[in-house]
């Protein structure tokens, strides 16, 4: 479990980029990983994970966070609508909010809920036709429709395309957010997230580096 590894790195960068120590969240991506793998990071003291499905983080965090106490899990994959009442509930944040139709439901159920989880608004920033997130033309107009439904986005997410150098996207990525008035970055995985903290990143989501890879079940 590198837990400490990763830590480590995330000081350094930090320092390297003249940021405060600890300025910076680490959310531990624990999706389809063995239970004892996470379990181990949770025993290490760690309390912020994130979770890619509503359904698996519906069976695995109720019973954890009574076992261990206070969690933070955070929602970083597509949000269905119909899944939204769910996970407003079981989330304290939602970083793949990418569309009119996610925002109104969230904000009704908000309102009739008296609180509302921290919100990112997803971002495609490569413009990639089958990915997910609000096109950077259309930020602009997402988050003043947002604001106009009692929404208080805050901050921004995005998923660079494979392939490709992500620090130009992580650069736009803080441009949009401070023209937009917003304060969070959730940018930067396990490959790439001391170059997120170097451009401003407040939130880091790192799985396989902490948990080991991933092994999807057949489908
Ligand atoms: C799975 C996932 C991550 C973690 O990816 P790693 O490369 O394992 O660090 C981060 N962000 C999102 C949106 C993901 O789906």
């Amino acid at each position: 479990m590198s837990l400490d590894l990763i830590t480590q790195r995330m000081r350094a960068a930090e320092l390297a980029a003249g940021r405060a120590a600890g300025s910076v969240q680490l959310i531990a991506v624990s999706k389809v990983q063995p239970i004892d793998r996470v379990r181990a990071v949770l025993s290490a003291g760690h309390r912020l994970f994130g979770e890619n499905y509503v359904q698996e983080a519906q069976a695995k965090w109720p019973d954890l966070r009574a076992e261990f106490g206070a969690v933070a899990v955070h929602m970083i994959g597509p949000l269905q609508t119909n899944k939204a009442k769910v996970a407003i509930d079981l989330f304290d944040a939602i970083h793949s909010v990418d569309r009119p139709s996610l925002a109104a439901k969230i904000a009704s159920l908000a309102q009739a809920r008296g609180a509302c989880p921290q919100l990112f608004i997803q971002v495609n920033t490569g413009a990639e036709p089958q990915k997910a997130g609000v096109l950077p033309a259309d930020l602009h107009k997402f988050v003043v429709d947002c604001r106009a439904m009692d929404l208080a986005p805050f901050g921004l997410m995005c998923i660079p395309p494979d392939g490709e150098p992500t620090t130009p996207h992580f650069a736009m990525l803080r441009t949009m957010a401070a023209d937009a008035g917003l304060t969070g970055l959730s940018m930067g995985m396990s490959g790439d997230f001391e170059d997120a903290i170097a451009h401003g990143a407040t939130h880091i989501r790192v799985g396989s580096a902490i948990f080991g890879a991933r092994t999807y079940p057949a489908a």
